[in-house]
C-alpha cells in the first residue's frame, strides 16, 4: 500500500491510498475488525459499482487523478466526500493500475443518492456504456468486491450489491454493458472459492464447485504449449467453451478441463485431433480390427490402416444441431454426477447463481444418445474420486486429474 498523506482538498474526506493488487488490498482490510472500525464499517451493508464514464484509463494519472476529481466534486456539486474506490487497469504508467482509495472505508461517501448511507462505492475506471469489463478489469472489480462483502460478512443479493441506476438515479451507471445479475453470480464464485478448500481433491464436488470465478488463462497457456494439434487461438475457444457450457449446468469445467489434458495428453493424442475430436476416450475401449465392423462406433487410423472403437465429433462445441464434443463431455459428467431424480430436485444456491435444470437433462440425454451409460454409473460420481475405475479403468484415475487440476491452478 502506497499512501499520499500530502494530498489534500479542503472540507473533504480525502485518504488517497494505492493497492496494486487484490490480494494487497485484502490484507490491508482484514487488518481491521469491521465492528471496531468506526463509524461507517459498522452500518455498511454492501457495495454499489458506478463508472467513471471519464476520465477512461488511458487518462488515468494516478494519485493525481483522484485529487483532481475530489477537487471536481467539492467545486462543482459541494460535496464533502466521494466514492470510496476507484479501480482501474490500462493506465499509461502501469504502476498507476489496481486499486485507489479516495474517501476513507470508515467513512460514508457521497456516490449513489439514497445508496450513500449503507454501501461502499467503487468506481470502475472507465466507460462501459458500451462494452462490458475487460478480464482484467473485471478480475480486480469484482475481486475489490468481493473483499469488502467478505469483510462485513455480507451475503450476496440485490440488496448489497446494486449498480448505481439500482439507487434511484436515471443514469445507466455502470453501465449499460454491466449486467448486475452476471456480477453477482461473479461474486459469489469469488467467494465460494475463497471459502472452499484451495487445493482440488479426490473429494472435490463435481457439481457447484469452486471453478467459476477462476480464469481460462492457465489453461490456455498450459495446453497452448502442450497441444500437438491446436493453435493458441483454438486452444483458447474450447477453454472458453468448457467454462460457458459447464457454468449453464454447473459442472465444474477447471475439473472438466483437468480431465481433457489428462485423457488427451493435453489436446496432443490421436483421439483428440481433428476429425474426431474424441476429449475425453468418449467410447473408445482399445479395441481394433482389421475391417471395417458391421456394427458399433469405430474411427479409421490411416497410420496403421486399422479400426480402432470410439466416438468422433464433427465439432468441438455447438454451430450446429449434432451433439458437440465438449457436450457430449460435459453431459456425460453429469450422467456420472447426477440422478434423473437429482435433476429434478430444487438446490438451495446463493441468489445470483442460475442452474438450468432443462439443460442439465438435455445435455444428459444428448450425452447418452452418443454412448449409452449403465444405470447403475448415474449419479455414482458426485465427487471426482466417483470417476476412478468407472470413467476409466485404474484406481487412480482421479488423483491424476485432480494433480492436474492442481498444478494448473497452482494450487498447491
Ligand atoms: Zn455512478
Amino acid at each position: 500500500m502506497t499512501q499520499f498523506p500530502n494530498i489534500r482538498v479542503d472540507g473533504f474526506l480525502l485518504d488517497v491510498r494505492h493497492w496494486k493488487t487484490v490480494e494487497q488490498f485484502a490484507d490491508h482490510v482484514r487488518a481491521y475488525d469491521p465492528q471496531q472500525t468506526l463509524p461507517f464499517s459498522r452500518t455498511a451493508i454492501g457495495v454499489v459499482y458506478h463508472h467513471t464514464y471519464r476520465p477512461l484509463p488511458e487518462q488515468w494519472i494516478g494519485a493525481r487523478s483522484v485529487e483532481s476529481i475530489a477537487r471536481f466534486y467539492r467545486r462543482r456539486w459541494g460535496w464533502g466526500a466521494g466514492p470510496h474506490l476507484f479501480i482501474v487497469h490500462g493506465s499509461p504508467d502501469p504502476n498507476h493500475d489496481g486499486i485507489w482509495q479516495m474517501t476513507p472505508l470508515n467513512e460514508r461517501g457521497i456516490h449513489a443518492g439514497s445508496c450513500n448511507e449503507r454501501h461502499y462505492g467503487l468506481e470502475v475506471v472507465g466507460d462501459y456504456d458500451r462494452e462490458p469489463w475487460p478480464e482484467p478489469v473485471e478480475r480486480l472489480a469484482i475481486g475489490t468486491g468481493a473483499v469488502l462483502l467478505d469483510w462485513l460478512s455480507a451475503p450476496i443479493d440485490r440488496q448489497t450489491v446494486k449498480g448505481h441506476r439500482d439507487c434511484g438515479s436515471d443514469k445507466t451507471c455502470p453501465g449499460r454493458a454491466i449486467d448486475m445479475d452476471n456480477v453477482r453470480q461473479l461474486l459469489q464464485s469469488r467467494l465460494n472459492r475463497k471459502n472452499s478448500v484451495e487445493a482440488y481433491t479426490v473429494d472435490s464436488p463435481i457439481m457447484y464447485g469452486t471453478a467459476p470465478g477462476m480464469s481460462i488463462e492457465p489453461y490456455v497457456a498450459y495446453l497452448s504449449r502442450r497441444s500437438t494439434a491446436y493453435d493458441a487461438e483454438s486452444v483458447r475457444a474450447i477453454c472458453a467453451a468448457y467454462r460457458d457450457t459447464c457454468g449453464r449446468v454447473g459442472v465444474d469445467w477447471f475439473l472438466a478441463l483437468a480431465q481433457v489434458v489428462h485423457e488427451t495428453a493435453g489436446l496432443s493424442s490421436w483421439w483428440s485431433r481433428r476429425p474426431r475430436r474424441n476429449p475425453a476416450g468418449i467410447g473408445v475401449t482399445g479395441e481394433t480390427r482389421q475391417s471395417r465392423p458391421k456394427d458399433g462406433t469405430w474411427q479409421y487410423d490411416d497410420r496403421f490402416r486399422i479400426w480402432r472403437r470410439g466416438n468422433a465429433f464433427a465439432e468441438w462445441f455447438n454451430t450446429t444441431e449434432r451433439t458437440s464434443a465438449i457436450e457430449a463431455h460435459v453431459g456425460r459428467l453429469l450422467a456420472y454426477a447426477l440422478t434423473d431424480a437429482d435433476t429434478e430436485h430444487r438446490v438451495d444456491l446463493p441468489e445470483g447463481i442460475r442452474i438450468m435444470r432443462s439443460e442439465q437433462r438435455r445435455l444428459i440425454a444428448e450425452a447418452l444418445q452418443v454412448r449409452p451409460l449403465p444405470e447403475e454409473y448415474r449419479g455414482v460420481a458426485p465427487t471426482i474420486g466417483g470417476l476412478s475405475t468407472r470413467w476409466a479403468p485404474g484406481a487412480t484415475y482421479a488423483d491424476r486429474v485432480v494433480a492436474i487440476a492442481n498444478e494448473i491452478g497452482r494450487l498447491t
